[in-house]
């Protein structure tokens, strides 16, 4: 179970579901699908934006100790090119996880694992296990094209787009600059 901490949660929307009172007996089921509405949450430094929302098809089952929820997330984000800061696509596609607890008692909270969520009343917020689960989702970097070319490191031109001549000039920072100065000039006629 992935947990929803990693993620800024504030402004989320939420899918509230009542549990009770269809699915208080073992074996009860429940299957919801649907989609909420455009969203977006930071994971790091990266802003997603879910400009359609989030897609969901979900099965609650109760299996006499609690009750499991599985099923599965869509959604098509879109965020900032790790290198170069353009728009970049991607779709993601989770697996949603999440076992819920009907009116715990003491010692089960005190021996409490951490996949498992309480519920005293049997009201629960589905949009935090699918967001989540998109967060775990999500690629350490999300590029606007796999051969996205990046900015040039010293004047900052989009190389996918423009051309700089950055690299016909010697770099005055680099740590063997002033070696150049000990050196014939060997393009020189
Ligand atoms: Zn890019
Ligand atoms: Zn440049």
């Amino acid at each position: 179970m992935v947990s929803a901490e990693s993620i800024d949660t504030a402004g989320l929307p939420q899918l509230i579901y009542r549990l009770l009172p269809e699915l208080a007996s073992p074996g009860e089921c429940a299957v919801l699908s649907g989609r909420f509405p455009p969203t977006q949450f930071s994971k790091g430094a990266m802003l997603i934006h879910l400009a359609e929302g989030v897609s969901y098809e979900l099965e609650l089952t109760n299996t006499g100790s609690g009750v499991l929820l599985t099923g599965w997330a869509h959604a098509d984000a879109t965020t900032d090119c790790t290198r170069c800061t353009d728009i970049a696509n991607i779709r993601l596609e989770a697996e949603v996880e999440a076992y819920y607890i009907l009116d715990p008692d003491d010692a089960e909270i005190a021996d409490h694992d951490d996949s498992a969520v309480f519920t005293k009343n049997g009201i629960i917020d589905l949009a935090e296990p699918i967001l989540a689960s998109l967060v775990y989702e999500l690629p350490f970097t999300v590029l606007c094209r796999d051969d996205c070319a990046g900015l040039c490191p010293r004047c900052y031109a989009n190389l996918n787009s423009e051309e700089c001549s950055c690299s016909d000039i010697p770099d005055p920072s680099h740590p063997l600059a002033a070696l150049r100065t000990l050196l014939p000039d060997i393009t020189a006629e």
